[in-house]
């Protein structure tokens, strides 16, 4: 196994390239509808893995707003593969950069800038990742075919990345590693082993319009409708088995002087497991149908209907991930540094792919703040950033447990 003294001084040694590329990465807006950044920096990106001999295939969204995914391979000389992930975009439009000074600014050991933590700094450590495993176990990393899936449209939870990397996996892909940020507790290394899946939703009550000075009592009032349908939807939520709704978003009428017909509510929900989240859709759905608000004339009803935007399903806590995260626990054991697990409420990737290979989540460095870009001068609200001192640590212990799942996994 690897000498943990001379790793960490070769990562020590790598950092000052690496933070350079982070550096020239973040100046590149990448925002998930920018696609004119998002080819610039899936380029920067290739470019920067030409070195470690891979080569770079885009794939288009299915959605032409988005830009293209990248896959970057490494073929190796036996059967074995891996699958590393993360991804381009971020949610940050370019005004809003400008607009808020946000760009690439080092303040001891913290850097703040678009993307320092989501993801960018994950790519970096990929990055770091496979330099180390180049250099100290050359035999291992010549003998895996590696393959690095880049998202350029994660932030937008579109679903076709997940096809894009289906396709490419087969039976000998050892896991798929997500290079999302890492969780602290004290000085624990946290990883995400399970993550939420979220539907987002639409509440529609339709009524009758009525002139509402001389046939109000004609008028079936949407507006009062929806009003007595939202606390049922909010009390859908069960802190107790981790279910969330969340009334989001409100509209409805058009002027005062008309009763109004229609009305409308969007928001979403979330769960852990497949069985909640079945549960949650089926009683928001059953919500659906002839509502208790009428008109008083005949008695016409309110109609209230439920439609399901969009939905990311579930990435539930799974044996098989418990067994791959199972090498960076010892890895972390034999490296001095902790590392446990933890079950998260966003989103990544691991959501599209856990069922189809081994996935293990949170092998970036660690940052805080990601999806904010204000700074106010009394210090409450701060940017993303990432923290410098968290690259080497994180690198030797994704190396050293890497090598430990090239050397026992089989698939
Ligand atoms: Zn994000």
């Amino acid at each position: 196994m690897l000498d943990k003294t001379s790793l960490n001084q070769y990562l020590e040694a790598q950092l000052p390239a690496a933070l350079e590329m982070l550096r020239q990465m973040v100046g590149i807006n990448s925002f998930t509808l920018n696609r004119a950044g998002l080819k610039h920096l899936g380029q920067f990106t290739a470019d920067a893995f030409v070195p470690l001999g891979f080569t770079a295939e885009f794939v288009p969204s299915t959605n032409p707003k988005f830009g293209d995914h990248f896959v970057l391979t490494r073929r190796g000389c036996g059967p074995k593969n891996l699958a590393l992930i993360s991804h381009l975009d971020t949610v940050f439009p370019p005004e809003e950069e400008a607009r808020n000074h946000f760009r690439w600014q080092v303040e001891g050991d913290r850097i703040f800038g678009p993307g320092t933590q989501d993801i960018k700094g994950g790519t970096v450590m990929l990055w770091l990742v496979l330099k180390a495993l180049q250099t100290h176990a050359p035999a291992a990393f010549e003998a895996t075919t590696w393959n690095l899936f880049l998202n350029s449209s994660e932030e937008m939870l579109a679903t076709d990345f997940g096809d894009v990397c289906r396709a490419h996996f087969d039976a000998h892909t050892l896991a798929a590693l997500v290079f999302e940020a890492e969780g602290r507790l004290g000085n624990e290394h946290l990883l995400a082993v399970a993550r939420k899946g979220r539907a987002a939703w639409r509440v529609t009550a339709t009524g009758r319009g009525a002139h509402a000075g001389g046939k109000h009592s004609h008028g079936a009032n949407a507006v009062v409708q929806l009003a007595q349908l939202l606390p049922r939807i909010a009390a859908l939520t069960d802190y107790s088995r981790d279910l969330t709704f969340n009334v989001a978003t409100v509209t409805g009428g058009t002027v005062l002087n008309r009763v109004p017909h229609e009305a409308m509510a969007e928001g979403e929900f979330r769960a852990f497991t497949p069985e909640v989240y079945q549960q949650a859709k089926s009683a928001l759905l059953a919500l659906a149908g002839p509502g208790e608000v009428k008109a008083v004339t005949d008695k016409f009803p309110c109609e209230i209907q439920v439609e399901i935007l969009t939905e990311c399903r579930p990435w539930p806590r799974n044996a098989s991930t418990d067994r791959l995260f199972e090498f960076w626990r010892q890895a972390g054991e034999e490296l001095g540094y902790p590392t446990n697990l933890e079950e998260r409420g966003g989103l990544s990737d691991g959501n599209q792919i856990w069922d189809a290979v081994p996935t293990l989540d949170g092998l970036g460095p660690w940052g805080d703040n990601d999806h904010c870009s204000e700074r106010s001068p009394d210090g409450a609200k701060l940017p993303e950033f990432v923290e410098q001192s968290s690259f080497v640590p994180k690198a030797a212990l994704n190396t050293r447990a890497i090598l430990k799942l090239l050397s026992h996994g089989s698939n």
